[in-house]
């Protein structure tokens, strides 16, 4: 048997007044995803566990078939696993953004997506102003998304880096940033380190040429996200099975390693709607030829829902369901011994530009999956099922292990 699960990052949504009180799932035509629905099951799941905050580190650990209440241990650390950065005992990885705080505002946890040819010489700055005042260290990523590594020390110990309390700055967009600063008793070597930064950004050469382009200068670093080294377990010991992971951003590969899966990178995967879908889904379905289980995983619902653009938040959507999810149908059509997944890792609103946790649906189709008559894939649908996983992440559990797939 084959596996595939394709992964609207935050596709999900609350109906907008605006389109008739329609969701953007509803609103967009989305043929494939339908046809999923109709030919298999179509439920609902919680890929945020209750009490956990919904963000995607903990939705997609569901996705992967993980309890995020085990394996959770803070999303940065996953990042550097992506990256091939190994984590000593005594140290503690950050989650470093690198954004645009404007009269005090985040104006973009994104910086703007500064490309990650401008980002790169950034972070070699911050290495060199910062590494000898300070026990760090700072590893450049993908556009705004980067990490900063903090070995414990008197002032700042294990315990009290990790138990920092620091907020997501996807999570404050246009709000005052004062109250959102790391709180804990880490916190002060932590905000020192974001000024020093403050100070290296403000004439960095990089955004003398984003501002004499009237582009957003990368004002500040954002630093959250933080835990130590992950444990678990790869796939071969906990289902037995191979597989490889597609995904511009790096969590999510992160996590493909930590799972002992390949990473496959694919040219032009952005993040973001200019994505190169073709190519996600080619390699992903070559893929296959050599592993039992695939993960396609595509952000642009979710950053298009951070930035409260319904209409792009459509597209992506659109482009999703056509691009990736129709040839994945057109494949099984050859490869009837497989199933099919599709899913969201949380909500993403547009109302509120950030993510909510709560019951998502699901569809599968495929080999020994039992159908139960939908329609359409849709949140409305989903809930009319009557069927609800609340421990989300047992749906990719039951995918790979169980022979005959009945949510009845
Ligand atoms: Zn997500």
């Amino acid at each position: 048997m084959k596996y595939l699960i394709l992964l609207g990052d935050g596709m999900a949504d609350y109906p907008l007044p605006d389109y008739g009180d329609r969701t953007p799932i509803e609103i967009a035509n989305t043929t494939a995803m339908d046809m999923v629905a109709q030919k298999g099951v179509l439920g609902q799941f919680c890929p945020i566990p209750e009490g956990m905050p919904p963000g995607s580190d903990i939705g997609n650990l569901s996705m992967f078939g993980y309890d995020p209440r085990n394996a959770f241990n803070g999303r940065a650390p996953i990042e550097a696993a992506s990256q091939g950065i190994s984590l000593a005992p005594d140290e503690v990885a950050f989650r470093c953004n690198l954004v645009s705080i404007l009269d005090g505002v985040m104006e973009s946890f994104t910086a703007n997506h500064i490309s990650t040819e401008e980002a790169a010489p950034i972070i070699d700055s911050l290495n060199e102003a910062l590494t000898d005042k300070y026990p760090v260290r700072f590893h450049s990523g993908v556009s705004y998304r980067h990490l900063c590594i903090v070995k414990a020390s008197e002032t700042a110990s294990l315990e009290a880096l990790n138990t920092l309390a620091c907020e997501p700055p996807h999570n404050i967009t246009d709000q005052e940033v004062a109250p959102y600063l790391p709180q804990g008793d880490a916190a002060v070597m932590l905000h020192e380190i974001m000024t020093k930064a403050r100070e290296v950004l403000r004439d960095h050469p990089v955004n003398k040429q984003r501002q004499a382009a009237e582009n957003l200068p990368a004002t500040n670093i954002w630093l959250w996200g933080q835990g130590t080294a992950p444990k678990m377990r790869s796939y071969a010991e906990k289902f037995g099975i191979s597989g490889a992971v597609i995904s511009a951003v790096d969590l999510v590969r992160g996590m493909g390693v930590c799972a002992g899966l390949e990473v496959v990178h694919v040219p032009g995967a952005t993040g973001w709607v200019d994505t190169n879908y073709e190519g996600k889904v080619q390699a992903g379905l070559k893929a296959l030829e050599r592993h039992d289980f695939v993960f396609i995983h595509l952000e642009a619902p979710d950053e298009t829902a951070h930035q409260g653009r319904a209409d792009l938040k459509i597209q992506a959507i659109e482009d999703f369901d056509r691009k990736i999810v129709a040839p994945s149908l057109a494949w099984q059509e050859n490869h009837p011994d497989s199933r099919i997944l599709v899913a969201p890792d949380h909500f993403t609103l547009i109302s509120t530009k950030t993510h909510a946790g709560g019951p998502v649906p699901f569809a599968i189709c495929g080999a020994g999956v039992t159908p139960n008559n939908a329609s359409c894939y849709s949140e409305a649908a989903a809930a009319a099922t009557g069927i609800l996983l609340q421990e989300g992440h047992r749906l990719v559990q039951r995918l790979i292990q169980d022979k005959t797939l009945n949510f009845q």
